[in-house]
């Protein structure tokens, strides 16, 4: 992909992006070993760390050790939520409650449903013993994993799978689903800022959705960025839209 920032260098836009973009330069390319080369906290405004945020967790990818920059996915039709397999009862609150959130701030109808319809969104989820996540994704650590499919940014399936092991990774796997991609982890992951989508165990791990996850996942879900919008627009919409969201939290 290609990603030229078509703004000129006076504009207070461009730099916020070279800001929000050098650091995630530096996480894909530094490996910090000497004082001089530890990462600086640029993100000195709450408006800077919400970009940052939402760029690395839903508009970047690394691959191959490239960093990759791309553009907005997201769910631009009803979603019906299916659960596949049987689940514990508190297991299916948590999802009822969460979906509630979900639905609140993405402004889609996300809700459980018995059957497939054509043309509506599908998130299938299933429930797996310990033994069973380890044959399918070959390996201990793997609690849940989830895996989404779209068309030019318009998202159409995801499946979740959670181990009945964790029932604690549903609200992450859950944001991933939405299109929220990485993880929150180091060396980008800021230390003041708690997200669902670190890593399990990690210090900026939180249970419940942050104030941050709460904010991306409503920028994301703006009417201003459609799917499939380039990173390089994106940026600006999602600065905007996070300086009138922080404005009116005062
Ligand atoms: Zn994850």
């Amino acid at each position: 992909m290609d990603d030229n920032d078509e703004i000129p260098p006076a504009s207070p836009v461009r730099r916020n992006l070279l800001l929000a973009g050098g650091v995630l330069t530096l996480a894909a390319f530094v490996v910090p070993q000497l004082p001089s080369s530890e990462l600086r906290d640029d993100l000195t405004s709450p408006a800077d760390k919400a970009v940052a945020f939402i760029d690395s967790l839903a508009l970047t990818q690394v691959r191959n050790d490239r960093l990759a920059h791309t553009w907005v996915r997201r769910w631009d039709r009803d979603v019906d939520v299916l659960l596949m397999t049987p689940a514990p009862d508190n297991l299916v609150e948590d999802l009822d409650d969460a979906l509630v959130t979900l639905a609140d701030l993405t402004g889609l109808n996300l809700a459980r449903a018995d059957a497939r319809v054509a043309g509506r969104g599908v998130f299938d989820i299933y429930v797996r013993t310990g033994t069973e996540m380890s044959e399918e994704f070959g390996n201990g650590l793997m609690f849940c994993n989830t895996h989404s499919r779209g068309f030019a940014g318009s998202m159409r399936f995801a499946r979740i799978d959670i181990s009945e092991d964790h029932p604690g990774c549903l609200r992450h796997e859950l944001m991933h689903a939405l299109g929220f991609t990485n993880h929150w982890e180091e060396p980008v992951a800021h230390p003041s800022m708690a997200s669902v989508l670190a890593k399990h165990g990690s210090p900026f791990r939180s249970s419940d959705y942050s104030k941050w996850d709460e904010l991306a996942i409503r920028t994301l879900y703006d009417p201003e960025l459609p799917p499939g919008t380039h990173r390089s627009l994106a940026l600006g919409t999602i600065r905007t839209r996070v300086e009138r969201a922080l404005e009116s939290s005062v």
